[in-house]
C-alpha cells in the first residue's frame, strides 16, 4: 500500500537523521565529561601530592582547609604515592605498566581508562626525591547523566517517529486521495459503457495530465467500440438480406412440386445471390485484412507509374472498353517511387477510379492528376464530374458501409473507399474527399515518397 509506504519513508528518513544527530551530541557530551574527570584527577593527584608530601613544610591552617574543601572523596577513588626508587614493586604488583611509567616520566602527567575507572598519573618532584601518584575514580554522576540523556533521547526519537508516521500517512493520504478517486471512476467504466470520464479537481498537475491521458484513451476506446459495432450492425445485414432470399425462396418452391422452367429460375436466382453473398464475404476479408494490418506488409519500392498504367488498362474493361480516364503528370512527378504493397496501391487507386466512373455514369472523364507536394509526398487527385456527395454526409463517407443518399440505385457496398482509407493510412498517408451535389466529387490521395 502506497500510503503505509510513504509514512513509512518519512520515518525512517526523520528517524536516521535524528539517531546521527543524537549520536554525535551523546558521543561529544561523553567526551567532554570524560576530559572534565580527568582534569579533576590531576588537580587531586597535585593536592594528594602536596597533602602527603608536603605538609611538613607547610603551615598547617593551610593544609586542613586543602583537605576541606578538595579531599571529599571521589566515588570508588583510590591513591597511590609511589616513590619512583620503588617504582619496581608497583610495576611488579601490576599497579602499574611499564608504559604508563615510561610516558609519566616522559611527559610528567598521564591520564587513561581501565573499564569504568578513570586514571591519572602524575610525576611529583619533591625534596624526598620523585614520586609517581596515581589516582584513580569512577565518575558516577557523568555516567548517570549519559545515561539519562540517552534514555530521554530514546523517548524523544520514539515520540518524533510516531509523530512523523502521523504526519507521513496523513501527507500520503492528501497525496493518494484524487489518485484513489480516480480509480473508483474507473472501476464504474466497462466495455460496454464506456461513455464516463475521469474528473479531477486541478487539470494542471501530473494527476490532472494523467487523467486527460485516461480520458483521451477512452475516448478513442468509446470511438473504437462503436465502429465496430456499427462494422458487425451492418456486416450482419448486409449477409442477411441474401440469405433471406435464398432461404425464401427454396422453402417456396420445395412446397409443391413446380414445372422445369421455374425450379431453373429459382435455381438462378438462389445462384445470383450465393454470388452477391460470395462477393460480399471476400469484400468483408478484405476489409479486415487491410485494416488489421495483419497482412503480411512486406515493404517494395514500388514506381507508381507502373500502378498507374496496370489500373488505368482495368478501368478501361470495367467501363465497357471505354477509356474514361485522362492522366496528368504535374513537372517532377513523372516516375514517383513510393514503398508499400504494390497490390494493395493498386486496389485503392481502382476502387477511387470505379467509384469516379461510377457515379458520374460511365460518361463523363475522370482526371488523375499526380503532383509532388512538400518535397517529399505524392498527392494524387482524382476528379470526377458526377452525382457529388451531400455536403453532409462526406465525413461519414470512409466508415464501412455508408452509402450516400443519392448513390441509390447505382449499384455497390460502402465498402470500398473504406478499403482505401485503411490501405491508404498503413502506407503512412491520408485520404480526404471534396464534393459538391451535382456537379462532381475530388478524392485526394496523399503517400509518402519513397526515401
Ligand atoms: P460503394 O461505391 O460500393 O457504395 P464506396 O465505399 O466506394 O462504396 O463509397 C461509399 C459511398 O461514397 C458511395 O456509396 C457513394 O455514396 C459515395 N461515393 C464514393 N465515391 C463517390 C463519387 N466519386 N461520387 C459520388 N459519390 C461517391
Amino acid at each position: 500500500m502506497i500510503r503505509f509506504r510513504i509514512a513509512v519513508l518519512f520515518s525512517v528518513l526523520t528517524g536516521l537523521s535524528l539517531v546521527l544527530f543524537m549520536s554525535l551530541i551523546y558521543f561529544y557530551t561523553r567526551i567532554d565529561k570524560e576530559d572534565e574527570f580527568y582534569q579533576e584527577l590531576m588537580v587531586r593527584a597535585g593536592i594528594v601530592g602536596q597533602y602527603r608530601l608536603e605538609k611538613d613544610e607547610v603551615a598547617a591552617e593551610i593544609y586542613s582547609e586543602i583537605i576541606e574543601t578538595h579531599l571529599v572523596k571521589l566515588p570508588e577513588e583510590r591513591e597511590y604515592v609511589i616513590p619512583l626508587g620503588h617504582a619496581r614493586y608497583a610495576l611488579d604488583s601490576g599497579l602499574l605498566s611499564p608504559e604508563i611509567l615510561s610516558e609519566t616520566v616522559l611527559e610528567g602527567n598521564l591520564t587513561y581508562r581501565d573499564g569504568p575507572e578513570q586514571w591519572a598519573s602524575l610525576l611529583y618532584e619533591d625534596n624526598q626525591g620523585d614520586f609517581i601518584i596515581l589516582i584513580s575514580a569512577i565518575d558516577k554522576e557523568s555516567i548517570g547523566e549519559l545515561a539519562a540523556l540517552k534514555r530521554n533521547m530514546g523517548l524523544g526519537l520514539a515520540f518524533t517517529l510516531l509523530v512523523q508516521f502521523a504526519v507521513g500517512w496523513a501527507f500520503a493520504k492528501s497525496i493518494t486521495y484524487p489518485l484513489t478517486k480516480m480509480s473508483g471512476q474507473l472501476k464504474s467504466i466497462t466495455a460496454t459503457d464506456l461513455s464516463h470520464r475521469v474528473k479531477v479537481q486541478n487539470t494542471q498537475d501530473e494527476l490532472g495530465h494523467l487523467a486527460d491521458t485516461l480520458n483521451s484513451m477512452l475516448g478513442r476506446l468509446e470511438k473504437g467500440f462503436e465502429v465496430q459495432r456499427k462494422f458487425i450492425a451492418s456486416a450482419s445485414h448486409e449477409l442477411r438480406t441474401p440469405l433471406t432470399v435464398i432461404m425464401g425462396e427454396s422453402e417456396i418452391v420445395l412446397r409443391q412440386e413446380r414445372d422445369k422452367k421455374k425450379y431453373i429460375q429459382v435455381i438462378t436466382k438462389i445462384q445470383k445471390e450465393g454470388e452477391n453473398l460470395s462477393s460480399i464475404l471476400h469484400d468483408l476479408m478484405q476489409l479486415t485484412a487491410v485494416s488489421s494490418g495483419l497482412l503480411q506488409f512486406h515493404k517494395e519500392r514500388i514506381n507508381l507509374a507502373d500502378v498507374i498504367l496496370d489500373v488505368q488498362s482495368q478501368m478501361f474493361h470495367f467501363a465497357g472498353r471505354k477509356d474514361l480516364i485522362i492522366i496528368n503528370y504535374d513537372q517532377g512527378a513523372e516516375i514517383p517511387w513510393i514503398t508499400g504493397q504494390q497490390r494493395w496501391i493498386a486496389l485503392a487507386l481502382s476502387n477511387v477510379l470505379r467509384n469516379a466512373m461510377k457515379y458520374s455514369g460511365f460518361k463523363e472523364t475522370v482526371l488523375l492528376n499526380v503532383k509532388l507536394a512538400q518535397g517529399n509526398e505524392l498527392l494524387l487527385e482524382i476528379i470526377d464530374r458526377g452525382i457529388g456527395i451531400p455536403a453532409d454526409e462526406i465525413s461519414a463517407i470512409p466508415a464501412p458501409f455508408y452509402r450516400a443518399r443519392n448513390a441509390g440505385t447505382l449499384g455497390g457496398r460502402g465498402i470500398g473507399l473504406s478499403i482505401v482509407d485503411e490501405i491508404v493510412k498503413l502506407h503512412g498517408g491520408s485520404m480526404y474527399i471534396r464534393s459538391e451535389l451535382n456537379k462532381g466529387t475530388t478524392v485526394y490521395i496523399s503517400l509518402p515518397l519513397a526515401p
